[in-house]
């Protein structure tokens, strides 16, 4: 994960820490070195630029220039604000303590990984958090979407909504609310439908679907290998449907980490969870603390 962006950065400290004192200028020159590594992981230049300036400021304006061990001094002040830019010390959890059933409506593009999330999530609920859950698919567009949920629910043995064919999707929101509460399901989660691009249709069915649903959580699903792409679909989707986090898919075989380290602070987001891998078990709740550590090695 981020190991393109790391061995960049690992580069530049190993040659900071490596020396008994720093000047002004070692700073400044080891700050152009990461703000072109963290380019080329894909990261939004305006996120660049607070980080670089909030660096800079923090190394040369406190007392870490005549300190003992400058160049560890720098690299702690570029891991603090590696963590506020992924959302800060405190992971972000789900809000689960509404009535139940608890709604969590999962949206994003075609394969973002939407499905495969709700699966895991599903899953990680029952297992890690003792809940009982249901999942419902409401993608009548992709052929056979219903029936992939229907699979991965028999894999995770977590129930899913039968299949009416021909249901439209806020009936079959309406139907899976009525079925989670008799069921006695603390969360119900809703796999909505995906699209190829942000459309007005796909807006309005998911505005209709979280009407008749009143969701908690409205969990926005992109895919950390698309970059910017997923922060600007992140982006729109916020403009339109009250997104409550981030469910960032294909950690595994990212290298640069872009998406991770412009989402929080381009859409205001949280990210929630990682997914690391297309097994049902291979999704994290999102450290930034965590990550943070893996970046800097
Ligand atoms: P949807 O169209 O958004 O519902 O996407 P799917 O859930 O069907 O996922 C599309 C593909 O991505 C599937 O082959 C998944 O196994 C795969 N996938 C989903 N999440 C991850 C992930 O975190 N890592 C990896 N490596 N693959 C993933």
């Amino acid at each position: 994960m981020f190991d393109n962006l790391s061995d960049r950065l690992g580069s530049v400290f190993d040659k900071l820490k490596g020396r008994g004192a720093l000047s002004e200028q070692d700073v400044r020159d080891a700050m152009r070195e990461v703000r072109i590594a963290l380019l080329e992981a894909d990261v939004a230049l305006p996120v660049v630029r607070r980080f670089i300036d909030a660096v800079t400021e923090k190394a040369i304006g406190q007392d870490v220039l005549r300190s003992v061990t400058p160049g560890q001094q720098v690299v702690k002040i570029v891991n603090d604000e590696l963590i506020e830019m992924l959302g800060g010390e405190e992971p972000a959890t789900l809000n689960l303590d509404a009535k139940p059933p608890v709604v969590i409506m999962m949206v994003g593009l075609q394969g973002s990984g939407k499905t495969t999330s709700t699966a895991k999530i599903a899953k990680l609920l029952k297992e890690k958090h003792g809940k009982k859950a249901l999942m419902a698919s409401l993608d009548v567009n992709r052929p056979a979407a219903q029936e992939q949920l229907a699979v991965l629910g028999q894999q995770a043995s977590v129930a899913t909504l039968p299949i009416i064919a021909g249901q439209q999707p806020v009936d079959i929101a309406r139907r899976a609310m009525e079925s989670a509460r008799l069921q006695s399901a603390d969360v119900l989660l809703l796999d909505t439908a995906g699209r190829l691009h942000v459309d007005e249709a796909l807006m309005a069915e998911m505005k209709a679907v979280a009407g008749v649903s009143t969701p908690t959580e409205v969990l926005l699903v992109v895919d950390s290998l698309t970059g910017q792409d997923a922060v600007n679909v992140a982006k729109s989707f916020t403009d339109e449907v009250p997104l409550t986090g981030v469910v960032l898919t294909r950690m595994d075989g990212d290298a640069r980490g872009g998406a991770a380290l412009s989402m929080r602070f381009v859409t205001g987001k949280p990210i929630k969870f990682a997914g690391t891998g297309e097994k049902l078990d291979a999704i994290e709740a999102f450290d930034a603390k965590r990550v943070a550590g893996r970046i800097l090695g």
